[in-house]
């Protein structure tokens, strides 16, 4: 996956992938792993980042019961939030 478009820069994203880390973000469609789904909307934050393609997302906390969750997922997974 390529460098973000303007539009995408517009959103937030930033043009460099280092400078990804600890952004905030929340899921733009369910994300299946071989264990979970995470739903559309959810919070949290980017771990961490190797290339545009492969981002880190940890959810935030739960607000019944706690739980966290870490998906690797493509950037269009995502939007950022401020
Ligand atoms: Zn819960």
């Amino acid at each position: 996956m390529s460098r973000p478009s303007a539009t995408e820069r517009r959103m937030g994203w930033p043009s460099l992938v280092r400078d990804v880390k600890g952004l905030r973000a929340r899921t733009r469609y369910p994300i299946e792993t071989g264990s979970m789904v995470i739903p559309v909307g959810t919070e949290g934050t980017i771990e961490d980042s190797t290339a545009w393609h492969r981002l880190r997302f940890r959810t935030a906390p739960c607000g019944c019961c706690g739980v966290q969750m870490r998906v690797n997922a493509s950037r269009g997974a995502f939007e950022p939030i401020r």
